[in-house]
Formats: structure tokens, sequence, C-alpha cells
């Protein structure tokens, strides 16, 4: 009989691989490239021939050590590279290089804030493990004749690991994409990694467990492979914490497994099951020397560390003003978020600028498909319109027209204005001439308004915008049609 009734917890852990943006390869100098012919970019020391000798690659470890500061870490000032053995295909060296024990990777004891809460005003910490740095392994692929091969050109890419700190302190499948954007996000931003979930630069492995209310162990955990994108992560888990709810409720035991996420079918099924942890025989790399930091080094590197996505985002919300929903959605694209800072520096009301930018903007882009740093306006633009409009230069439904022009041929909105006399009449003489135009043309409407159909109003100011080509101001239209209609 199922069990009815019981409330379960669940916990997620997270365990992310980013692969860094560098020129070339973590421990040789082959480039760092996505896709390329197979096996083009190899030589000796990232197909570990005997006799080749691997180097540390600097620009990998300052973008770790980067990566370990923004996520408030603290930091090994001296840290050790391991080898751990374990062997599969597309691995040819038969280890991979990477950092073990518990305060030997590059950082450790961190956490990252991310939003929390249904209005996304309140915040929470998720609380870190490691940030460690070790290199990715090739690609297993199926070849055309039916067999199999291996692809080498993503062996030892320099991989970075983030891992969360136990017990977990997601619970829910939202909060486990919160957590993925956010991080994604910082890792944008600092310039570390593209974040290409589609192409596997950045990869989740979340580690699932359901436990009821009172318990006071965590239950048996899955782990979830192949989720290729923000959606699959929290599908999968949503999937994964009912399963496990129905096999308990049947009552069947969990087994520890690593499962694959079907994103088509939407439904996971068993990789391989856990026997036991398997021993992969750490020890030192005898090929490379410890690195060793100064305070010095890592003060410099925090005090260069960019404003970071949660930090722009609270500025926004806190000091600007913004509602917790524009403001993500300014910081979502760091280039946005870039162009917004721009137009708030050079003097516009930050609340405009954003319904500029998250409105008509942002509906222009995505029309022609184009990225912000394609196209012809700059912040000043938008700063432009935003003042034309407050002042009373021009209304509403003027910028609108002046802005797609702006934005067709990069013109000064102000310019647009001057030489095609587009400015807002706001002489309330000229306005009566033709509010008492139109009324003159049009007796039968005055008749129904009279009867007390007064939302013909509406078609008068129509009329009168037409006969204005809408550049009458629409504030003085509606006093003087209400007097002028009244008598
Ligand atoms: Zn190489
Ligand atoms: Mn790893």
């Amino acid at each position: 009989m199922p069990k009815s009734g019981v409330a379960y917890v669940t916990s997620v852990g997270m365990e992310v691989h980013a692969e860094l943006l560098t020129e070339t390869k973590m421990f040789c100098g082959c480039l760092n490239r996505f896709g390329g012919e197979v096996n083009t970019r190899v030589c000796p020391v990232c197909l570990a021939l005997p006799g080749a000798l691997p180097y540390i690659n600097r620009r990998a470890v300052e973008h770790v050590l980067r990566t370990a500061l923004a996520l408030n870490c603290q930091i090994a000032m001296r840290s050790l590279f391991h080898r751990k053995n374990y062997f599969y295909p597309d691995l040819p060296k038969g280890y991979q290089l990477s950092q073990y024990e518990e305060t030997n990777p590059i950082g450790y004891a961190g956490y990252l804030v991310i939003p929390a809460g249904d209005d996304g005003l309140a915040t929470k910490r998720v609380r870190l493990r490691r940030v460690h740095l070790e290199e990715d392994t090739g690609k297993l692929m199926h070849l055309p004749s039916g067999g199999s091969g291996v692809d080498c050109n993503r062996a030892g890419v320099p991989l970075m690991e983030i891992v969360t700190d136990f017990p977990p302190d997601i619970h829910t499948p939202e909060e486990a994409r919160e957590y993925l954007q956010q991080l994604r996000l910082l890792l944008v931003y600092l310039g570390v990694c593209d974040g290409k979930m589609e192409q596997g630069s950045l990869r989740c492995e979340p580690n699932i467990s359901i436990a009821e209310e009172s318990a006071e162990k965590l239950g048996v955990k899955t782990e979830l492979k192949n989720l290729g994108s923000f959606r699959a992560v929290a599908s999968g888990i949503r999937h994964e914490e009912t399963r496990m709810a129905d096999e308990l409720g049947r009552g069947n035991e969990l087994k520890q497994e690593t499962r694959g996420w079907n994103e088509d079918k939407e439904t996971s099924f068993v990789m391989r099951v856990k026997e036991q942890e398997q021993d992969y025989r750490y020890f030192t790399d005898p090929d490379l020397p410890p690195m060793v930091f100064t305070e010095e080094y890592i003060e410099t590197l925090r005090a260069n560390l960019p404003e970071l996505p949660m930090q722009k985002r609270q500025r926004y919300i806190e000091a600007l003003g913004l509602s917790a929903y524009d403001a993500g959605v300014l910081v979502a694209d760091r280039e946005w978020a870039e162009f917004f800072d721009g137009a708030v520096e050079d003097g516009g009301d930050p609340k405009q600028v954003c319904n500029w930018m998250n409105g008509d903007f942002a509906r222009l882009l995505n029309e022609d498909k184009l990225d912000v740093s394609e196209s012809k306006v700059r912040p000043s633009h938008i700063v432009n319109i935003v003042n034309l409009v407050e002042s009373g230069a021009i209304n509403g439904k003027t910028a609108k027209e002046v802005f797609e022009r702006t934005y067709k041929s990069g013109e000064l909105p102000a310019e647009i204005i001057e030489s095609e006399g587009l400015s807002q009449i706001s002489d309330t003489g000229a306005i009566l001439c033709v509010v008492r135009e139109a009324i003159k043309e049009n007796p039968d409407a005055v008749g129904k308004f009279k009867e007390g159909k007064t939302n013909i109003k509406g078609f008068f100011v129509g009329k009168v915008m037409q006969k204005t080509k809408g550049r009458a101001n629409a504030e003085i239209v509606n006093q003087l049609l209400d007097v002028e209609l009244s008598k």
C-alpha cells in the first residue's frame, strides 16, 4: 500500500564543471577551442606520451582564483595537483589531473548569494565546499562505420569544478535552477567561462535525495547527468523527487545510482548503480610543482574584481528603485547591464531608461535578432529620448516613432525632432483652434456626447491628434475638449 500523507524534504547538492576561457590547454600549448577536426589539437603532453612533461597554465589558475574570491572562498595559499586514477576510454592518460583533500583546492568554504522568495526581493546563501582546477577529458564518439572513437581535442582543456557544501542548502528544483543561473552569470561577468551549456562548456550534475521531514539523515541520493539546459536541470530534479517519493510510497528501497536525463521523453534512466565508492588512488603529481600564492597577489586580484551580478542586481533594486524583475532582466546579460549603467551615468532617469531598454529597444533588437553591441543605439540616445519626453518637448507617441528612427539610423532623437518639426505642441491657443475645428466638423458625435455617451470624447482626441500629426500635448487636448464639448 502506498504511504499517503508523508511529507518529504528534497535536498540537492550541485556539482558544476566549467571550461575556462584560455588561449591554450591546462598543461600544454595546444589551442583551447570548441569543435574543430578531431584529434588536431593534441600533443605528447595532453596524450600523456611517455616522457612528456606538463606545465601549469597561469591564466587558468588566475581564473580559478578570481572565481574563488568572487564566491567568498578561503584561498589555499599553497595548492597541489593530484592524479585521480581511473580507466575510461575518453581518458588516454589513465588519470585526470585534479585537486584532492579538504583544504588543498584553490578555493574552499565559500558561498553564493541567490535571489529568493516569491517576489525575488529576499536573498539566500548557498554554501560552497570547494572550487578547484582540473583538466577535461576527451570525447567519445560514434563513427559512421558503426564503431566508436575518441576525440582528444578536449582532453586537457582547463576545467573548474564548483561543489556545494554538505548538507545541501538547496531544497527545490527552482532553487537549483536559480543557483545555476546565478553561478553561470558570475562566471560570464568574470570572463572565465562562456557559459554555453549547449556546447558543454558549463555542465551541471546535481545529486538529489528526499527524506521525511523528521528524518535526521538525508535519503539515498541519485546523481543526474545529461542536463543540457536550465530547464532540464529543473525538470530533471522535479522528476527525481517524484520518482523517489513514488518508490518509497510503494515500499521499495532506493538505490544509490547515476541516472541520465532524457529531455525529449522527460524521464530519467539508470546509467550505473554504485556498488561501492570507487578508489581513485589519489597521489600528488610528481611532475608538477606546488602552486604558492602571495598575499599581495591575491589582494590585487580581489581589488580588481568587477561589480558582480548579484551586487549589481541589489544596487538596481535598493539604490535605483527598480523592481526585482526589471533588475533581473537587466543583469541577465552583462552588455545589457553595462549599457544601462552607461545611460544612468549620463544622467538618464533609471526607471525611464529601464522602461525604454526592456520595452521598445529590446523588442526592436529581438525582431532583428541583434545583440546590443551590434545596434546603432548608444546609451546617450536613450538618455536623450528620456529627457525629451520628460521635458515635454515630445509626447509619448512621437517618442516611440522617433526612437524607431534612431534605432534604424543612429541619429540623435533631438536632431530628428528638429529636422522633422516633430516637437510637441503645448500652445493652448493653437490646440484650441484645432479642437474647435474637430467639433465643428462632427456635429453627430457632439450630439451623442450631449446624450450622455461621454466616452465619445476619445473620438475627438483622435481627430485632434490626426490633425496635429500626433504632436499635440494630450493633457491639454483633454482639458480643452472637456470645456468645449460641455458648451
Ligand atoms: Zn597538448
Ligand atoms: Mn571533476
